[in-house]
């Protein structure tokens, strides 16, 4: 059994990957922007607010992300393993899930550091289309990415969408937060002995490769 968090910058491929690994071990994905993107569809003042904050790529109250993350992680399906895909996203929410595990009784797991130049970041992010029924994901700049016919999803025949924050704007929001809130914590984990570092700018296959050779091994970086 593996918990697994995912920490990299948006279009870096946490997604992509979480989902993978979901398939091949059976995992939970737990994705807290696929959670607040649903709830953010309920007609409420909550739902209002969360879509608000999340098209213009600003973060969801803690609080939020906490309620969600313990009722998630609670459920019996996550015993086998889950990986969590946008959480934690700063030094506070680190410590924060430190204090879920303890009430949920659960172990931290593996950090996996996906890292990726900034040039090929915002192709990844401006070319992401998402399938509307089953979630894959493509990218229309990547030969390997691309769906077969155009707006269709190869699994499944759903049509594909793009998020309405893959845009510039947002995505330059979501970048500089990333690297003032976020990339503190790999010094954070860096320092418990529990990350490992992924060259996410190779092919998918070959990146893949890689994470699950850190699973199936016990060693983390020090
Ligand atoms: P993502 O799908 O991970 O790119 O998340 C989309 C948006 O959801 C983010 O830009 C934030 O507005 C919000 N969000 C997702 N996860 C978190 C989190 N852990 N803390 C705060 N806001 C979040």
């Amino acid at each position: 059994m593996k918990n697994i968090i995912f920490l990299a910058v948006q279009g870096a491929g946490k997604g992509t990957f979480a989902k993978k690994l979901s398939e091949k071990y059976g995992y939970v994905h737990i994705s807290t922007g696929d959670i607040l993107r649903e709830r953010s569809l309920v007609d409420d003042e909550l739902g209002h607010e969360i879509k608000n904050l999340i098209d213009n790529g600003i973060f969801v109250s803690n609080e939020i992300i906490y309620q969600a993350i313990e009722y998630r992680i609670s459920q019996p399906d996550c015993n086998v393993g889950y990986i969590l895909d946008g959480f934690p996203r700063n030094l506070e929410q680190a410590e924060g899930y430190n204090a879920i595990l303890k009430k949920v009784g659960k172990d931290l797991g593996v950090v996996i550091n996906l890292v990726i130049p900034n040039e090929i970041l915002k192709e990844r992010i401006i070319g992401r289309r998402i399938c509307k029924d089953c979630g894959a994901i493509y990218n229309i700049y990547n030969e390997s990415l691309k769906p077969k016919v155009e707006g269709i999803c190869d699994k499944c025949g759903g049509v594909l969408y793009q998020r309405e924050d893959d845009n510039e704007e947002s995505m330059k929001t979501r970048v500089n937060t990333y690297f003032e809130v976020t990339e503190p914590i790999i010094d954070y984990y860096k320092k418990q002995g529990v990350l490992k570092t992924v060259d996410s700018s190779r092919k998918t296959e070959e990146t893949f490769n890689d994470i699950i050779e850190i699973l199936e091994s016990e060693d983390v970086d020090n």
